[in-house]
C-alpha cells in the first residue's frame, strides 16, 4: 500500500501515516454546531476532511468516519462563559431547541451533499449520547481528574502533565486568545480548568437538561467528542480533525478527559483545516451576515466551483473568499469540463500511461493532501499529445474519485453561451482579417483566444477551436 504523509498537529511535522490496525483507519471529525446555517468556511472544513476521507479509501484503507452534530453544550466563548449557542438560537427563532437543530442539522446536510462531501459511516447528534458523558465523567471523578463545584463538574488540568500536548506544551498565543475572551469562574480551582457537566443556576433558563449523579444539567462542548468518538469508534482513534480553531480549547480538552478516562493514549494523528477568509478576517456565524452554499448557487453558481476553489489551495492555508475567485474557479472548471467531455469514448485504455499518471496522481495527493499539484497532473494529462482520449477519461474518472468535480457528468456541463459567442466572434473577426491580408491582426486575435485558454485549430473546412 503506498504511503500517505500526513500533516500531525500533535507532532508538527508531516508523518508517514501508519493506522493502528492495518489497513483499517478511524476518523472522526468535529461536526457542525447548528444554531445557524453553516458557512462557507465551515463547508471549506469538511471539503477537506472529505478529501482526506476519500484520499484514505482510494488509497485501499478500510475507512469508518463519525462525525457529531452540536446540538446542546456549546457555549458562545468556546469554553464555559458566555450562552449555549443552541440557547442563543432559541431566543432569536422562538423555536424549541429540538426545532432549531432538526432545521439547521438537514440545511447543512443539504449544502455538505452539494459540495460532493461524502457522508460519514456515524452521524450523531451529542443529545443522543449523554448516558455516555455520565459514563466517562464518573470515572474521571472516581479517579480524581475531575470535581464537582458550585453544582458544576470541572475536569482539574493540574492532575496532567502534558495538558498543553497539542499546543507544543505551552501556553501558546492559540491558548492566551481563547483564554482572553472567557469570564472567571469563582468555581473553578484553575481558571484553565473546563465543565464537563453544568448544573448552576446560571444556566437554569437551559431548555434541554438531562438527570444525572450530579443534579439536572447539561454536558459541556468537549465531552460531546470524545464521548460519540470512544462510544462509536472505540478506545483508539486513528485521525480527528476539525479546523485550527479547535485545536485548543476543544481538541486540547478532549484529549485531557478522553486519556485520562481511557488510561492511554488515544488518537495518534491530529488533521486540522486552515480558515477560509473575507475581507474583514475569519469567516464566522457570529459576525452575523455570512455566505452559504445555497446562497452560492442562488446567485447561479455551481456549488463545485466553490469545492473546485477550495482543492486549489492547499488544506493549511488560509484561503481568502473572493466572487472575483470564485468567478474565476468556475471559468476554468466549465472549461475542464468541456474539455473532458470533448474526449472521444473510442479505443483501447493504454495501461502503462494510466499507471504513469495514476502513478503521479497518487504522489501528489499522498503528499499531505497536495490537490492543487494533483490537479496540474490532470491538466497536464490533458495536454500530452502521446496519452488517446480513452486512457484520459479513464483517468479522470479515476481522479474524481477525490477531487468529486463530477467531472464526466455531462448534464452538470453548463454550456457558457456568452464565452462560446465571444469565440465564434473572434473567429469570424480573425477569418475576416485575414481575408484582408491584416495578418498581424489574424495573429493577435489568435494569441488573445490562447491566452484565455482557447486554442483555435485551422483546417481546410474552417476553424475550430479547443479549451486547453
Ligand atoms: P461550528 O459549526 O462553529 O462548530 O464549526 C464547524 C467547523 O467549522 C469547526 O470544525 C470549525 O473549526 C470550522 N470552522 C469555523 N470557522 C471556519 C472558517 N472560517 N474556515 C474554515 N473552517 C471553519
Ligand atoms: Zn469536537
Amino acid at each position: 500500500m503506498i504511503c500517505l504523509k500526513i500533516y500531525n498537529t500533535l507532532t508538527r511535522k508531516i508523518e508517514e501515516f501508519i493506522p493502528r490496525e492495518e489497513n483499517k483507519v478511524k476518523l472522526y471529525t468535529c461536526g457542525p454546531t447548528v444554531y445557524h446555517y453553516a458557512h462557507i468556511g465551515n463547508i471549506r472544513n469538511y471539503i477537506g476532511h472529505d478529501i482526506f476521507d476519500k484520499t484514505l479509501r482510494y488509497l485501499g484503507y478500510d475507512v469508518t468516519r463519525a462525525m457529531n452534530i452540536t446540538d446542546v453544550g456549546h457555549l458562545t466563548s468556546d469554553s464555559d462563559s458566555g450562552e449555549d449557542k443552541m440557547e442563543v438560537a432559541r431566543k432569536r427563532e422562538g423555536k424549541t431547541s429540538m426545532e432549531i437543530a432538526k432545521f439547521y442539522t438537514e440545511a447543512f446536510f443539504n449544502d455538505f451533499a452539494k459540495v460532493n462531501c461524502k457522508m460519514p459511516e456515524i452521524v450523531s447528534p451529542a443529545t443522543e449520547n449523554i448516558e455516555m458523558y455520565i459514563k466517562i465523567i464518573t470515572k474521571l471523578l472516581e479517579d480524581g481528574y475531575a470535581y464537582e463545584s458550585g453544582g458544576n463538574v470541572y475536569f482539574d488540568i493540574s492532575k496532567l502533565e502534558n495538558y498543553y500536548v497539542l499546543t507544543n506544551n505551552q501556553e501558546d498565543d492559540l491558548v492566551v486568545g481563547a483564554r482572553e475572551s472567557v469570564e472567571e469562574d469563582s468555581n473553578k480551582r484553575n481558571q484553565a480548568d473546563f465543565a464537563l457537566w453544568f448544573t448552576t443556576s446560571k444556566f437554569e433558563n437551559h431548555e434541554l437538561t438531562w438527570d444525572s449523579p450530579w443534579g439536572v444539567g447539561y454536558p459541556g462542548w468537549h465531552i460531546e467528542c470524545s464521548g460519540i468518538s470512544i462510544k462509536y469508534l472505540g478506545e483508539y482513534l486513528d485521525v480527528h480533525g476539525g479546523g485550527v480553531d479547535n485545536i485548543f480549547p476543544h481538541h486540547t480538552n478532549e484529549i485531557a478527559q478522553s486519556e485520562s478516562y481511557l488510561g492511554h493514549k488515544w488518537c495518534n494523528y491530529w488533521f486540522h483545516n486552515e480558515h477560509l477568509l473575507d475581507e474583514t478576517g475569519k469567516m464566522s456565524k457570529s459576525k452575523g451576515e455570512f455566505l452559504t452554499v445555497s446562497l452560492l448557487e442562488e446567485k447561479g453558481y455551481d456549488p463545485l466551483a466553490f469545492r473546485f476553489m477550495c482543492l486549489n489551495s492547499h488544506y493549511r492555508k488560509q484561503l481568502v473568499f473572493s466572487y472575483d475567485a470564485l468567478d474565476q474557479a468556475s471559468s476554468t472548471l466549465q472549461k475542464l469540463k468541456k474539455k473532458i467531455a470533448s474526449l472521444s469514448t473510442d479505443g483501447e485504455v493504454d495501461t502503462e500511461k494510466f499507471d504513469l499518471y495514476k502513478n503521479k496522481f497518487i504522489e501528489e495527493i499522498s503528499n499531505d493532501l497536495n490537490t492543487s499539484n494533483a490537479l496540474t497532473v490532470m491538466y497536464n494529462l490533458l495536454k500530452d499529445t502521446e496519452v488517446n482520449d480513452i486512457t484520459k477519461r479513464s483517468l479522470i474518472e479515476d481522479f474524481d474519485k477525490v477531487f468529486s468535480l463530477d467531472l464526466l457528468k455531462e448534464e452538470s456541463i453548463d454550456i457558457d453561451s456568452d464565452l462560446e459567442k465571444e469565440i465564434e466572434g473572434k473567429i469570424k473577426e480573425r477569418a475576416e482579417a485575414k481575408k484582408n491580408k491584416d495578418f498581424a491582426k489574424a495573429d493577435a486575435i489568435r494569441d488573445e483566444l490562447l491566452s484565455k485558454g482557447v486554442k483555435l485549430i485551422d483546417s481546410r473546412e474552417g476553424t475550430t477551436y479547443e479549451l486547453i
